[in-house]
């Protein structure tokens, strides 16, 4: 059998007791974008809005936004700043995740777990 793949922490995390994780915080943030795209009307593919797919923005947990990343064979796709791995969002800047990002990691009760 295949090494089992990684796949995002979403439905794992639901109802979970245990401390969500600032990179699971940010999928979720992110499926919750993609999921009031879908109820505003939007064209969707793959479960994502055809507007990111025009305007690309890739998001890491230290809060860089780049329209490109590394693709890695060993840990998925990564930030070019740092290195962390990172999730296609919505077409918004630095200035604009920071503050989400910073309710994102409140809402996270990690201890010392963060990277
Ligand atoms: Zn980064």
């Amino acid at each position: 059998m295949a090494e089992p793949v990684e796949i995002p922490l979403v439905e794992r995390v639901e109802g979970a007791s245990e401390p969500l994780s600032l990179f699971a915080a940010l999928v979720l943030w992110r499926e919750a974008e993609a999921s009031a795209a879908a109820a505003r009307g939007e064209e969707m593919f793959m479960g994502k809005p055809d507007a990111w797919y025009e305007d690309l923005h890739w998001f890491c947990t230290n809060g860089h936004v780049s329209g490109r990343f590394l693709k890695s064979e060993k840990r998925g796709d990564c930030c070019l700043a740092c290195g962390e791995r990172v999730i296609m969002g919505p077409a918004i800047g630095e200035r604009e995740f920071a503050p989400i990002l910073s309710a994102l990691k409140s809402r996270t009760l990690t201890q010392g777990e963060e990277k």
